[in-house]
């Protein structure tokens, strides 16, 4: 069970994801924001902070994170070793990334834990349904093949 999330890189923001907006202060912790964390990473994911923060105020949501429990696997950052050079792209190279500002708005954390959980059977329910439709266009198709054929 669940083990889609074995190494399943994911990227989280901070402020306004983890914690209420607040910035440069850290705010509320956002409802199961580390519940949901926790449970990713006893399966196995991989959390990385990705988040604009620097300096001090990068620290102090590190730190804050620690002291619920999570340890970051990387910050900012593809994995712990990775050095960055200016002259390449800063873009990381996550599977799903829980930010905020995505289209949609913040979904929640329940819902978030909800959509990864099950992320293997619904992209089976996905498949099955392609299927399906392939074969009633099969049909459909052959049936229409069949009917030119007799004009
Ligand atoms: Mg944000």
């Amino acid at each position: 069970m669940m083990e889609h999330l074995q190494n399943l890189k994911v990227a989280i923001d901070f402020d306004g994801t983890i914690v209420e907006h607040a910035y440069p202060k850290i705010g509320k912790e956002k409802l199961f924001a580390f519940e949901t964390m926790t449970e990713l990473q006893k399966h196995g994911a991989l959390l990385i902070l990705w988040t604009f923060r620097a300096g001090k105020e990068l620290d102090e949501a590190v730190e804050y994170c620690r002291k619920k429990g999570i340890e970051f696997y990387a910050i900012n950052k593809n994995y712990p070793e990775e050095e960055f050079d200016n002259t390449i792209s800063r873009k990381i190279n996550a599977d799903v990334y829980i930010d905020d500002k995505n289209i949609g708005g913040f979904p929640g954390w329940s819902r978030i834990w909800q959509e990864l959980s099950l992320y293997d059977e619904l992209e089976l329910e996905a498949t099955r349904r392609m299927n399906r439709g392939k074969s009633i266009l099969r049909k459909l198709f052959g049936r229409k093949v069949k009917d030119e054929g007799q004009i």
